[in-house]
């Protein structure tokens, strides 16, 4: 078997996958801030980690998956300032900041239910873990990587920076950062432009606040990802994930953190998802540009055309590798229905292939060969930093070929049973398995039987009630539609499709 090799941020180069412990995975991804919902582009992050995810666990590693809910310290201002926005968003919809972070975080659990990702093996909460976040400030005072004013923690950049690159996962030198920083005013209390909150002082009116050496207060945002990442993978671990947005300022300050308190290079892996993109502009919350996920599932967005399932958008996502744009658009969407239609009907080509005499040799052993070569390129993708889309490409050359199966043009003896066996089960692993995908006309006909159920016991009803006009009106309709109920002598009812 071939190895896994994926692009490392730190390194900024394709590396060797050599987990710390064999066979054992420990990754952590930076998960959503759930004041709000999410929107598209977060979900694209989302759904890049669980291939990512689900195709470790294809290898065999046993994966401690941990992505985390920031339900406390985002503060409106990058600089440490204004109103957290769970309060922000209490106080506007009248609710309390629990109630904010429990609504959110149903509905992000939905989405990524409807999207079939895999849930986390860990699913930890900032405000879940203030006294390890607390801890972990005491130890970077101790250092003396911070200091302390008027009841708030700042980490201090440029002494971390004299003894430790502070820019070495965007590679950037400390005196480029500060050229793209504001000078301090009078006001601040920091020392340094680029140093940040670990913890800050609650005003009173504060909704969040917690009791710490410091006084009242809260965690900032970034030592919340280092401290749960610490707790359940350990102070030096494999993967570290999230959205490209976040390498200069959040996984830069996590790595200083992690250092300045346990002089351990926290991670040995750095992996960052592209941007999803509306018209080239990053979607985002605060842009207003972002698509909400049922906007999708219903059509209801002025720029989209139609409704689009989770599984076509799921698919749209997976045919553009990780680490480029992804650019939305109606024209694309219908294209991957289209495209992702071609690759079920393929699949239950596969499914249904008459089970002929054992061929050992095939009679085309040009053909032969191709589709074992094509569906060595499935995991070759793969083992090249998670190239979802050229797997695809492999899949969509395999694809005429299985239709030539199914009319006869090519005869099912032109591959060898074996051939045919492998193409059948790679279709149905990488489909299903790794890529999560769920067959559309499958989920269909499911709510199909829902709604014929519903029908059945109206008509039960109706029946109770003496109220035979509506039965057979059921009953006919239903008819002429092609599908006969049958009365049972248990008097239960039937259907089949005539
Ligand atoms: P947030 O809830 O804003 O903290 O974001 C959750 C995750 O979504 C982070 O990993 C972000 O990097 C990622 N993210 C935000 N915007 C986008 C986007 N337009 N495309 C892809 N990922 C994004
Ligand atoms: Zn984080």
């Amino acid at each position: 078997m071939e190895e896994l090799k994926m692009y490392n941020s730190l390194s900024r180069q394709k590396e060797i996958f050599k987990p710390i412990t064999p066979g054992y995975v420990g990754m952590y991804v930076c998960g959503p801030t759930v004041y709000s919902n999410v929107h598209l582009g977060n979900c694209r992050t989302f759904i890049s980690f669980d291939i990512i995810y689900r195709y470790l666990k294809y290898l065999g590693y046993k994966v401690r998956y941990v992505r985390n809910i920031t339900d406390a310290g985002h503060l409106e201002g990058d600089r440490d300032e204004g109103d957290d926005k769970f309060s922000k968003k209490a106080r506007l919809e009248q609710l309390e900041p629990m109630e904010i972070v429990q609504k959110y975080t149903l509905g992000f659990h939905k989405v990524m239910e409807l999207f079939n990702t895999l849930p986390p093996t860990i699913e930890p909460t900032a405000t879940g873990h203030i006294s390890e976040q607390i801890e972990m400030i005491k130890h970077i005072l101790a250092n003396g990587y911070a200091y302390e004013v008027n009841g708030t923690v700042y980490f201090d950049v440029e002494k971390y920076n004299q003894e430790k690159p502070y820019g070495i996962l965007t590679n950037r030198k400390l005196e480029d950062l500060l050229e793209g920083t504001r000078e301090l005013g009078g006001q601040d209390e920091k020392r340094g432009r680029l140093d940040f909150a670990l913890w800050i002082k609650a005003k009173p009116e504060h909704l969040m606040q917690w009791p710490s050496p410091w006084g009242m207060g809260f965690p900032g945002w970034h030592i919340e990802c280092s401290a749960m990442s610490c707790k359940y993978l350990g102070k030096q671990f494999d993967i570290h994930g999230g959205g490209m947005d976040l390498a200069a300022t959040h996984h830069t300050n996590e790595i200083a953190q992690s250092e300045a308190c346990y002089h351990e290079k926290p991670v040995n892996y750095w992996i960052h998802t592209n941007m999803l993109t509306v018209n080239g502009a990053r979607m985002s919350k605060t842009a207003g540009n972002g698509f909400l996920p049922h906007q999708l599932f219903t059509g209801g967005h002025p720029l989209l055309d139609k409704a689009y399932s989770p599984m076509t958008v799921r698919f749209f996502m997976l045919q553009t590798h990780y680490r480029s744009t992804l650019d939305f658009s109606n024209e694309a969407l219908q294209a991957a229905e289209k495209g992702l239609k071609r690759l079920w009907d393929a699949y239950e080509i596969l499914e249904n292939l008459p089970a002929g005499n054992e061929i050992k040799e095939a009679m085309d052993p040009e053909l032969d060969k191709r589709c074992i070569d094509l569906l060595d390129e499935f995991d070759a993708s793969m083992n090249d930093d998670f190239n979802t889309a050229r797997v695809l490409a492999a899949m969509f050359e395999l694809v005429p070929v299985i239709n030539s199966l199914k009319s006869g043009q090519i005869a099912l003896n032109s591959l060898s049973t074996g051939t045919l066996e492998q193409l059948r089960k790679k279709f149905s692993i990488y489909l299903t398995d790794v890529f999560g995908l769920k067959n559309d006309k499958e989920a269909d006909s499911g709510r199909l039987e829902g709604v014929l159920q519903l029908l059945i016991q109206i008509r039960k009803e109706a029946r109770a009630k003496k109220d035979f006009a509506t039965s057979d009106k059921i009953r006919n309709e239903l008819q002429q539609q092609g599908i006969v109920l049958k009365d049972e002598k248990d008097g239960s009812v039937s259907w089949s499709a005539v």
